[in-house]
């Protein structure tokens, strides 16, 4: 059987965040038992015998803005329509303060054995900029409640480049963050999309963000203070506790579901602007509630954009996600799937990268330094564009 990722996309939020430019519905109470229903569907629809569940991803918007009892019956409903791996890795978010320890005892009690919280900062005044519905409290007392209720594998999202913050600022919430001793931090640059509140606070001069060296020093700062915790970098936003000598964990604490992606290895999305990678197929539902749903209940696919890549355009995805990972892309894993060898595709383009200290080569592959990992965005570009 194949393993592959699933991913569920719950497009509720309480209210919407300032810099959201994801696809989140605030309220809708009314749309829950609908959506809910023809995720159910979709999941029936598209699944195929041959796929078993290695890792399950409830994301969203806020999953936790549903009863614990919906999501609960929703990974019932996953288990009776698809084999899901004994130890699969079961991952829901959640927004502090939409979810107290009832709710957070019977997520774990259905299976869930990690929990991402969206904290995004360990200052009440970015969180008052960023519009988010928590307060720095909030992630404190519900990082308790899920310890207190047996979570052993917790992730913090925390965002740096806020506007006004400072490096130290920074500093301040990476430390406040380990201290509450996750098992995992996710750790993101701000992006201001256009449409979005802040983007319009940002044109009217209402609010400063900080300049490109000040957010470059707090990028730096992940890669030197995280590691000196016991965090691992293992993506360029991704950092993971070392396991300790007497803890049997088996493994570590890296995200399974993220790594198949990085990985380009296959998943399934299903829900509202949720994206898969199937044998080759990709497609992307579209973010529009009422046609989902009304698709699913017609019986019929819901509406999305598909796209077909040529095997060509899939090596450059796979390098250009493979480059995120700090171990670099897989050589062995790249050759068996193009019959390419990884030298041979980059070809004399890695010369000057390497000699200008954006990309290192060790262990037969190639790893961005956190010099490149600044500048990703133009190594990739340099590297794969011949590709594309
Ligand atoms: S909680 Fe997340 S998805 Fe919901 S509005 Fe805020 S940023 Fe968007």
């Amino acid at each position: 059987m194949k393993p592959i990722g699933l991913y569920l996309h719950i497009p509720f939020c309480r209210q919407k965040c300032l810099y959201c430019d994801f696809c989140s519905f605030p309220g809708r109470t009314e749309d829950y038992h609908r959506y809910l229903k023809a995720l159910k569907q979709e999941l029936k629809q598209r699944w195929a015998p041959q796929w078993q569940v290695a890792t399950i991803y409830i994301g969203g918007g806020t999953p936790t803005v549903l009863p614990p009892s919906a999501l609960a019956d929703l990974l019932h409903a996953i288990r009776t329509i698809a084999p899901v791996q004994p130890e699969a890795e079961v991952t829901v978010e959640a927004n502090p303060g939409t979810v107290d320890g009832n709710g957070l005892a019977q997520l774990r009690a259905a299976g869930v054995n990690r929990l991402s919280l969206g904290a995004q900062s360990g200052n009440d005044r970015f969180l008052k900029v960023l519009g988010r519905c928590h307060t720095v409290a909030d992630v404190e007392k519900t990082v308790a409640l899920a310890r207190q209720v047996g979570f052993a594998n917790i992730s913090l999202d925390l965002i740096f480049g806020l506007p006004g913050e400072t490096p130290d600022d920074w500093r301040q919430t990476l430390r406040w963050a380990t201290a509450l001793q996750p098992d995992h931090l996710s750790c993101y640059g701000l992006q201001v999309e256009g449409g979005t509140p802040l983007y319009a606070m940002v044109q009217e001069g209402r609010v400063r963000l900080p300049t490109e060296d000040e957010v470059s020093a707090m990028f730096l700062t992940n890669t030197q203070l995280l590691p000196a915790a016991g965090y691992d970098q293992y993506e360029i936003s991704n950092f993971a506790r070392r396991p300790k000598g007497d803890e049997a964990t088996g493994g570590n604490y890296q995200c399974r579901h993220n790594l198949i992606y990085w990985r380009y290895q296959d998943y399934l999305g299903l829900g509202v602007a949720a994206a898969s990678t199937l044998a080759g197929h990709r497609w992307a539902n579209h973010c529009n509630l009422e046609e989902y749903i009304s698709a699913l209940d017609a019986g019929t696919a819901p509406p999305a954009l598909t796209e077909t890549l040529t095997p060509q355009q899939e090596m450059a995805e796979m390098l250009m996600l493979g480059f995120r990972l700090t171990a670099g892309p897989d050589p062995v894993d790249f050759e068996r799937r193009w019959g390419a060898n990884l030298d041979a595709v980059l070809g004399e383009r890695v010369s000057p990268l390497l000699a200008g200290g954006f990309l290192r080569k060790t262990a037969g592959t190639y790893q961005l330094t956190p010099r490149g990992m600044l500048v990703s965005n133009q190594v990739l570009t340099q590297l794969l564009l011949p590709l594309l």
